[in-house]
């Protein structure tokens, strides 16, 4: 593995071990005081072009427990204001000696473009539409970790169900190929709206009901509405989505007693989730937050550590 664009490219074997890793990783998190060698000497930088809080804040503190410098871009005050490319931008990073890359943008293919430009590993951390791969990770290893599957990785029997705006969520795609390689039912949930055209080579299947999208899931994945992507015209009112679309104490009765609740965050409450399921006792939405920062770490030590040298 060079460089983490998406999980659709990774194998079974690949996703396995970096989980593993990870799980390692975690370790480290629990010691009164967090800080590892691995990766002296080495140095990150966030490039971000959309807006983040919880995936650039993971990235700097698994960078920094792990040792290494951890850059930050401002992009807003960045040459990038003046017209600069992206392919200018990345390669005058690269010429500042950086030794791992990790890019949010709002174009699907960015980080790939990045990356065949580059010659250090470069991390996709939400490119448009496409994948969020280290969301992918931490959603997957919340889940094994919550059904006891933590040795042997391997989710068969159980169903997930991703519930929302599909079709703008880079979220629902990573999930949907790092679920279902580790053996799980991927079902998509949504308006026929917000569901894209190109679902059959996706290895899910479709519901445009909800009762049918959660009934027997075992685990719920809950999606904001992407309207930094959206057009116009696709819902009747956020009032009307909410009804039909929200999960709440009610909808939460379709699903299997106990169905584990996620999101990947930003919760827009009363909107996709209600404030009393965010918080309620089947939640694991701050446990995927914790995760992020021990998959960051097994994912930068995969692409910059001692093991590439
Ligand atoms: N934080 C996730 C992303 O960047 C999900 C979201 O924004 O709703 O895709």
């Amino acid at each position: 593995m060079r460089n983490l664009l998406g999980l659709e490219e990774i194998s079974a074997e690949e996703i396995r071990r970096l989980l593993l890793s990870a799980t390692g990783f975690k370790e480290i998190l629990s010691r009164p005081v967090r800080k590892a060698p691995t990766l002296r000497g080495r140095s990150m930088v966030t490039l971000f072009y959309e807006a983040s809080t919880r995936t650039r804040t993971s990235f700097e503190m698994a960078a920094k427990i792990l040792s290494a410098e951890a850059i930050n871009v401002a992009v807003a005050q960045s040459s990038v204001t003046k017209g600069e490319s992206l392919q200018d931008t990345v390669r005058t990073l690269q010429a500042l000696q950086m030794d791992c890359l990790v890019i949010r943008h709002q174009y699907s293919g960015a980080a790939e473009y990045a990356a065949k430009k580059l010659d250090v590993p470069v991390i996709n951390a939400g490119d448009g539409r496409h994948e969020h791969p280290t969301q992918g990770l931490l959603d997957l290893i919340s889940v094994c970790e919550h059904f006891g599957r933590v040795q042997s990785m391997d989710l068969s029997g159980l169903t997930i169900a991703i519930v929302g705006d599909i079709s703008h969520s880079r979220v629902a795609r990573s999930d949907a190929w790092g679920f279902s390689r580790l053996g799980a039912q991927v079902r998509f949930a949504g308006p026929k709206t917000l569901m894209p055209s190109n679902c059959r080579s996706l290895p899910v299947t479709v519901c445009s009901d909800l009762k049918a999208g959660l009934e027997g899931a075992d685990v719920i994945n809950v999606l904001r509405l992407q309207t930094e992507r959206q057009e116009k015209g696709l819902l009747p009112s956020l009032r009307e989505y909410s009804r039909q679309w929200g999960i709440s104490a009610r909808s939460m009765q379709w699903a299997k007693p106990g169905a584990l609740v996620m999101h990947p965050g930003p919760m827009n409450r009363g909107v996709e989730i209600s404030a009393d399921v965010a918080d309620g006792c089947h939640s694991i939405i701050f446990d995927q937050v914790t995760n992020g920062v021990a998959v960051r770490m097994a994912v930068l030590y995969q692409l910059m550590g001692v093991e590439r040298e």
